[in-house]
C-alpha cells in the first residue's frame, strides 16, 4: 500500500492543485478547494480538524447522514457476495428487490425500472425515451418542452432541457430543439397554459421535461402544484410524454416521498438520483409507465431501447438504495423530518419582515431565503456568502442571492439551530 500512504509533507489542499480540475470551477479565481478528512452523521471534518455542519446533504444525497452504519453495513455484506456483473444477460437480486421497493413507493403508474449511473444519464436516458417512444410508430417529434431556469443535468440532453446560463451558454448551438416556458404560478397558470397551446400547435412536440414543485438549481424556486397538474394534462392530450425529474425532489425532501404524489396527473416517466442511495454509491433511474415500456416491444429488434451504462444496476448502488428507503420509510426518519418541516416553518416566521430578507419559503426539509442584494450567481459576494457560513462551520452553497439548507434527516436541533443562527447573523451583517 505504498502508493496510497505515500507522504508528501504536502497537505490535501496544497496537493490538488496540481492535477485536478474541479467541477464548476473557474481555477485562476477560485479559493483553493478543501481537504475533508471525515464525515459522520450531519458533520464533516477537515484535515486541520475543523468541523462543518453539512447543510445541504452534500448536494441532497447524504439524506440519512454520512457513514449511516445501516447503508455501510448492507454494502460491506454485498461486496462479498457479488460486487458487481453485466446488467445484460443477467439480472440479480439487489435490482430486483430495489425495483420491487420502489414501485411499491412510486406513484401507480410507474411499472418498469431502468438502471443508470447518475442524474445526468438518468435523464439522457427519459428523453432518449420519450423520442423513441414516437420515432417506434413512425410519428416525426423533435421538440422538447421545459421551464425556464430548469437544471436537469451537464449531458447533452438535460443540457439542452436546462435553462440557458453560463454552465451551458457555449453549447447552445449544439443543443436539441427545445421550447422553454415560465413555471407555473398560482396567478399564471391560465397565461402558462396558453403558451403551452401556442408552442404545441407550432410545433411536433415529443416530452415535456420538468422539476416537479420546487426549481433546485434556479434557486429553489417553488411553483403550483395545480399549475404544473394542468400542464400535464394537456400534454396528455396530445401524446407528448411527461418526465419528472425527481433527481432533487425525490426520497422525502418536499413532505412526500415523491413531489409528483402532489399532482393530480402523473408523470409518464420519472428520474431519481442523489437520494436514491444516500451518496454512498453513484447510481440512477429512469422509471416508466406500463404505456412506454410496451411501444418498445416488437419482433424488430432495433425498436428495443438500446442505451446502456457498464455499472447499470451495480449491486453496490442497489443495497444503498434498498437501505435507503427502509430509513426514509422509517419512524424515526419520518418524525425527524416533521421536526425539520416544523423548525423551518418557526425560522422563517422569525425572519420575515427583517429588511434584508425577500421572499422566504420552505416545503418539506427545503428551506429558501431570497436576499434582498444583488448578486451574480457565481460573483464575489455569493463567493463571500459562502465563506460568511464556512467561517462559522456551517456548509451552504449560496445560489445567487438564494441561501438554501436543505439538511440531512438526522440533523440534530442543536445543528440544525446553528444553522439558522449562521443565517441570522448574515442578515444583521448585509
Ligand atoms: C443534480 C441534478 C441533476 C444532475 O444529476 P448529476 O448526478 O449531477 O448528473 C439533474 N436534475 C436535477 C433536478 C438535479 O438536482
Amino acid at each position: 500500500m505504498r502508493i496510497l500512504n505515500s507522504m508528501t509533507g504536502k497537505n490535501l489542499s496544497e496537493r490538488d492543485k496540481k492535477h485536478l480540475w474541479h467541477p464548476l470551477t473557474q481555477h485562476k479565481t477560485a479559493a483553493p478547494n478543501i481537504g475533508i478528512a471525515k464525515a459522520k452523521g450531519a458533520l464533516l471534518w477537515d484535515e486541520d480538524g475543523k468541523e462543518y455542519i453539512d447543510g445541504i446533504a452534500s448536494w441532497y444525497s447524504t439524506m440519512y447522514g454520512h457513514g449511516n452504519t445501516t447503508i455501510v453495513k448492507a454494502i460491506t455484506e454485498q461486496m462479498q457476495q457479488l460486487d458487481f456483473v453485466m446488467f445484460s444477460g443477467f439480472t440479480h437480486e439487489p435490482a430486483i428487490k430495489l425495483s420491487e421497493e420502489l414501485v411499491k413507493i412510486l406513484p401507480d403508474n410507474q411499472s418498469k425500472i431502468f438502471f443508470n449511473d447518475n442524474g445526468s444519464t438518468a435523464v439522457e436516458a427519459a428523453i432518449k425515451m420519450a423520442l423513441q417512444y414516437h420515432h417506434n410508430i413512425g410519428e416525426k417529434r423533435d421538440t422538447l418542452i421545459a421551464f425556464e431556469d430548469g437544471f436537469h443535468g451537464d449531458t447533452f440532453g438535460a443540457m439542452s432541457a436546462s435553462g440557458l446560463s453560463s454552465y451551458n451558454g457555449p453549447f447552445e448551438d449544439f443543443l436539441l430543439k427545445v421550447e422553454r416556458i415560465p413555471v407555473p404560478k398560482v396567478d399564471t397558470i391560465e397565461s402558462v397554459l396558453a403558451q403551452l397551446e401556442t408552442i404545441i400547435q407550432n410545433n411536433n412536440c415529443a416530452a415535456f421535461v420538468f422539476e416537479p414543485l420546487v426549481q433546485g438549481a434556479a434557486g429553489m424556486k417553488f411553483h403550483s402544484a395545480k399549475g404544473l397538474s394542468l400542464l400535464i394534462e394537456k400534454c396528455n392530450e396530445k401524446g407528448i410524454i411527461c418526465i419528472a425529474d425527481e433527481i432533487m425532489t425525490g426520497f422525502g425532501k418536499t413532505g412526500k416521498n415523491f413531489a409528483s404524489e402532489y399532482l393530480d396527473h402523473k408523470p409518464d416517466i420519472m428520474c431519481l438520483s442523489k437520494a436514491l442511495t444516500a451518496g454512498m454509491f453513484p447510481l440512477s433511474i429512469t422509471s416508466c409507465s406500463q404505456k412506454i415500456f410496451d411501444r418498445f416491444l416488437s419482433d424488430e429488434v432495433s425498436k428495443g431501447f438500446f442505451h446502456a451504462h457498464t455499472f447499470s444496476a451495480h449491486p453496490l448502488g442497489c443495497v444503498a438504495a434498498l437501505s435507503g428507503i427502509e430509513l426514509l420509510l422509517s419512524k424515526d426518519i419520518t418524525e425527524n423530518r416533521q421536526k425539520i418541516e416544523h423548525l423551518h416553518r418557526r425560522f422563517l416566521k422569525d425572519i420575515q419582515g427583517h429588511p434584508k430578507v425577500g421572499e422566504a419559503r420552505s416545503i418539506g426539509v427545503i428551506l429558501a431565503v431570497d436576499l434582498n442584494i444583488e448578486i451574480a450567481r457565481y460573483g464575489n459576494t455569493r463567493d463571500q456568502l459562502y465563506q460568511f457560513f464556512m467561517k462559522r462551520g456551517v456548509v451552504l452553497r449560496p445560489l445567487g442571492n438564494t441561501i438554501y439548507v436543505l439538511p440531512p434527516y438526522i440533523i440534530t436541533d442543536t445543528q440544525l439551530h446553528k444553522i439558522y443562527g449562521a443565517i441570522k447573523e448574515l442578515l444583521e451583517t448585509l
